[in-house]
């Protein structure tokens, strides 16, 4: 199993009037890619905290860019039957959608149609070199966990049932979901219809509880199928789109919003022990704590597990940003800042020290 934790921090938008951009990357020698990201230590302002990843993108990073260096790699480890897990984590409006689901220009799309087109190419490519006598078949699954219950967004949310679907062990050691819907997926377009039509009932089912979708894990959960004569290979693809990571307390919310939070904490927190313990080689991996580590089996099987922390720049997310690096970072260091502006010398007239003392600046409050 291994595990790849890179960051993404989103560049400003044009409709935020908020300037003042707080976090940055940097890389360990000037010609390197980025592994750093930079943030002011709120409670110090003169120092600043390095958090390093496998990977950093900066502002300016196209989908295109992500996708090649962190998804298409593993395609082949897929249709090796390996397991592949995507997930994309951070702060609500940091860019997790438009990472995983982006834009519905061409060059604007995101991690998901990108992995089921690399799929489908793949698979005919397969299908065409051994003439047929290996098929290639793509189902997928959508469903979404909020607090703490399983939802299948493929059907309509007035078919829902209150308690959601219950999960069930089978003898691999695996945790499915019972009652889950799959649905065949031929080609690209295929995917498409299903899956706005899915995210259209993420949304409806949301409105409904007075909620957002913002406040829930979205699972897509793409299973490949490869049959040669008897011989049957399969592998899941999964990405997910995480609930928020912010601190609801912040922000004065009722009892609802509260109950929904806990329930995120505990799977983001449980997430974030499962991916430390993966990426240290641990024995244990505490995935049956929570559900959504659960039905994934993070960590019980061969795998690859890559985790995309998304970052907004400005000084408003400060806090929240904060405490999504602490979870997802591997490494933290404390530095003093470096000082940007030049330092000019003034000549300073001669003193007695009684003046010098009236100089003093004044000592901030405890
Ligand atoms: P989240 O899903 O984390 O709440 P979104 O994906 O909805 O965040 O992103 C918030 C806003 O920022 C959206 O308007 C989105 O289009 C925009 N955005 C996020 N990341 C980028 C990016 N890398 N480039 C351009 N716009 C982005
Ligand atoms: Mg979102």
């Amino acid at each position: 199993m291994s595990v790849r934790v890179v960051a993404r921090l989103r560049p400003l938008l044009a409709q935020e009037l908020e300037k003042d951009i707080i976090v940055r990357t940097d890389s360990v020698e000037p010609d390197k890619p980025p592994t750093i990201i930079k943030i002011p230590n709120p409670r110090n302002e003169a120092e600043e905290f390095s958090f390093t990843f496998n990977g950093v993108y900066g502002s300016e990073t196209t989908q295109e860019t992500l996708f090649t260096a962190e998804v298409a790699p593993h395609i082949k480890s897929l249709f090796q039957g390996l397991d592949v897990t995507i997930f994309a984590y951070g702060v609500t409006g940091t860019g997790k959608t438009h990472t995983m689901r982006g834009g519905m220009k061409l060059a604007e799309r995101g991690v998901i149609p990108r992995l089921l087109s690399g799929i489908f190419r793949r698979g005919k490519k397969i299908m065409k070199e051994t003439d047929g006598e290996t098929t290639v078949d793509v189902a997928l699954s959508y469903y979404e966990i909020y607090n703490d219950k399983v939802y299948d967004l493929m059907e309509p949310p007035e078919k829902r049932t209150p308690t959601g679907l219950p999960l069930r062990a089978e003898a691999n050691g695996k945790t499915v979901v019972v009652g889950l819907t799959e649905r065949a997926c031929e080609d690209l377009k295929d995917f498409e219809k299903l899956y706005i039509e899915a995210n259209n009932n993420r949304v409806t089912a949301a409105t409904k509880l007075n909620a957002h979708s913002s406040r829930s894990h979205a699972i897509l959960r793409v299973k490949l199928t490869q049959t040669t004569g008897n011989m049957v290979r399969e592998s899941t693809a999964s990405a997910i789109d995480l609930a928020g990571s912010e601190d609801n307390r912040r922000t004065d919310n009722g009892k609802e919003r509260m109950v929904e939070s806990a329930a995120i904490n505990k799977s983001l927190f449980v997430l974030s022990q499962c991916i430390d313990a993966i990426s240290q080689g641990a024995k244990r991996i505490p995935y049956r704590e929570s559900k959504m580590t659960r039905i994934l089996s993070l960590g019980q099987n061969n795998g690859i597990t890559v985790m995309i922390l998304n970052l907004s720049p400005l000084r408003n997310y400060h806090l929240d940003t904060l405490s999504s690096l602490n979870v997802s970072s591997r490494a933290k260091r404390i530095e003093v800042r470096e000082i940007e502006n030049e330092v000019v010398f003034k000549q300073v007239p001669r003193t007695n020290s009684a003046q010098a003392a009236q100089r003093q600046p004044l000592k901030p409050l405890a």
